[in-house]
């Protein structure tokens, strides 16, 4: 069901076998919450153990290579990645274009991979703080949009649910600090015209995330901001004591 609230946890570079006990409570809770399509995703060494073990949420890695196979040391392709259970790929979260220098180009040719592969994508934009203060947040990010989004046959192909962008602003991440309400439904509404603009019906169909801080404390409030269509959490994924509530915020079910 691809209008259900996806609730996203990012490991980046946490979690070993020890961690699987947090993987399996997150999956119980996913169960309780059939309203909420919940996802993991741990770094590349756990992803076929979660994908064995897990049987409600999303497994996910956190990139790929774009190209399909070859001499690229250290790298994993799409295909790997399906061939390990995997659901989904992250790719171009803020952490990778400035760890790795990845550009727009490559975010967009990782995902139109990853969508070969068969796997659904999210698809990570945001701005720096420099340049939300200089009022270029909207600018800089449908520009990110416009030029890492696949292309559009792919993506009418295949955004029933398989495709999804995050709004990370990219000061928001890791810090504490988020954006007002006011200025991520701005933003998500902002994506939304870049989207429909690119892929016309289908871009009304590819869901929006906020990331960037969200905890139990300011999910409920940030998943009811209109356009929001689910989160992308960091840290507070980590636990399921953390990633749990957050779930629960995004259910209708809610007790
Ligand atoms: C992220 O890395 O995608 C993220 C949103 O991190 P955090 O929730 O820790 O800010």
């Amino acid at each position: 069901m691809p209008n259900r609230p996806y609730i996203v946890g990012n490991w980046k570079m946490n979690g070993v076998r020890a961690t699987l006990p947090e993987a399996r409570a997150i999956d119980r809770a996913a169960a309780r919450y059939p309203d909420v399509s919940v996802g993991i995703a741990p770094p590349f060494t756990l992803v076929s153990s979660l994908t064995d073990e897990l049987s409600h949420a999303d497994v996910g890695a956190q990139d790929c290579h774009a190209e399909a196979r070859g001499a690229h040391t250290g790298d994993i392709a799409a295909a790997m990645l399906a061939d390990a259970g995997a659901d989904f790929v992250i790719v171009g979260h803020s952490e990778r274009r400035s760890d790795h220098g990845e550009t727009d180009a490559q975010v967009k040719a990782k995902a139109e991979a990853a969508m070969a592969a068969g796997l659904g994508v999210i698809i990570c934009v945001g701005e720096t703080l420099e340049q939300r203060d200089a009022g270029q947040a909207e600018a800089v990010v449908s520009a990110q949009v416009d030029a890492s989004l696949p292309d559009a046959g792919l993506a009418a192909e295949s955004a029933q649910g398989r495709v999804n962008v995050a709004y990370e602003p990219v000061w928001a991440i890791g810090t504490g600090r988020v954006p007002s309400t006011g200025d991520v439904e701005a933003m998500h509404a902002a994506i939304r015209a870049r989207l429909v603009a690119a892929l016309g019906e289908a871009g009304k169909k590819v869901r929006i995330l906020y990331g960037g801080s969200v905890n139990a404390g300011n999910a409920a409030e940030l998943l009811a901001v209109p356009g929001v269509g689910g989160a992308l959490v960091g840290g507070a994924s980590l636990t399921a004591e953390g990633f749990v509530p957050i779930i629960a915020a995004a259910s209708r079910n809610d007790d």
